[in-house]
């Protein structure tokens, strides 16, 4: 069941949004243990398949992997690097689009419309791919050339907008040829990001804080939802949340005038499910910062030196991990969790 965050309606099946505008949270009950949840005859995202919203013969074709958790010790502080950038197109939104893959099979859906800056698209035009879905992307005309190449190779019905990322939100909201599905406000999207928070729980048992590139809050409110489950089923501990922005494009603290350009993948300065993101980061504990151009570069230089090749704005955790450090926010011993979230590759 879908619920809406604003006045409390229920819906059935696949929607976006609420009729009065509000977003919508998917709702679900289950019982029993964590373990005794698990498939544990798969290796893979089917292992979480009673966790999530999908009936078993609509699964998608494509599956996803486990992806792994590479930990590091940085001036006595845990770290754990997990390589969501491993994903099938390269980044943690395959988790998002497999459940929405999922929902519009279900639906008889052949035809859909999504914004966004890249990584969304590209997860969205190689799981439509698969299953014939046809799928109508729009994207800002200055999209590197990498990407929109790779979005034709895919065979996705691109659409260039010249303007603002929100004009270009905007323009694929109006478009009437497929049903939109953007992941700002998609609530099934969240249902697949959430089960990053079982595979860091089934890998490294609790964490203590988390680190997450925040823009629309996909995988931000996705890993706080999962976190939840299974505090809820497993007395787990919730980790602080940080939720980490771009400078100039903070919208759950302080906007700063300066404006990061590397930081484009979370560039949102007015995403739908705010109020959620704020009271995920009161219930946690948790803190939002956001970090510049000059951190975010130094951030790409230091993963790579590690072997972790990224896109600049997953870069962005890093580099908020190394102001909280210097600022002596972590206690040693203590366990962070930093999600890779998209690969470098594709910047190239
Ligand atoms: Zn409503």
């Amino acid at each position: 069941m879908l619920k809406c965050l604003r006045c409390g309606r229920t819906y059935e099946g696949f929607k976006i949004m609420c009729e009065c505008g509000g977003v919508l949270e998917y709702i679900g009950e289950r019982e029993g243990s964590f373990k005794g949840l698990l498939r544990e005859e798969f290796l893979d995202v089917r292992r979480y398949l009673s966790f999530l919203p999908l009936k078993e013969e609509f699964l998608p074709k494509l599956t996803l992997p486990i992806t792994p958790i590479l930990g590091r010790k940085i001036e006595g502080v845990n770290v754990f690097f997990k390589l969501e950038y491993l994903m099938p197109s390269g980044s943690f939104k395959d988790r998002g689009t497999y459940v929405t893959l999922a929902k519009l099979k279900e639906e008889g859906i052949r035809e859909v419309t999504l914004d966004s800056s890249g990584n969304a698209a590209l997860s969205l035009a190689l799981f439509a791919k698969s299953e014939g879905i046809h799928a109508h992307i729009f994207i800002p005309k200055h999209t590197s050339e990498g990407k929109k190449r790779l979005l034709k190779l895919l065979e996705a019905e691109v659409h260039e907008v010249e303007g603002s990322r929100m004009e270009v939100h905007e323009r694929a909201r109006s478009f009437r040829e497929g049903i939109y599905i953007s992941h700002w406000y998609n609530p099934y999207f969240i249902e697949g990001t959430k089960t990053t928070a079982y595979e860091v729980y089934e890998q490294i048992g609790n964490v203590d804080y988390a680190l997450v590139p925040t823009g629309s809050g996909t995988l931000f409110l996705g890993l706080y939802k999962g976190f939840k489950d299974l505090e809820a089923l497993e007395g787990a501990r919730i980790p602080r949340m940080i939720a980490v922005q771009g400078r100039g494009y903070e919208s759950l603290c302080k906007r700063s005038k300066e404006k990061s350009r590397l930081a484009e993948g979370i560039a949102i300065p007015e995403p739908p499910r705010r109020e959620q993101m704020l009271k995920a980061l009161k219930e946690s504990n948790g803190a939002c910062v956001s970090v510049g151009d000059e951190e975010i570069a130094e951030a790409i230089k230091e993963l790579i030196s590690m072997g972790l090749l990224v896109e600049p704005t997953s870069a962005t955790a890093y580099a908020a991990f190394k102001f909280l450090l210097e600022e002596g926010y972590f206690e040693k011993g203590t366990k962070v969790l930093i999600p890779l979230t998209g690969s470098g590759l594709k910047s190239v």
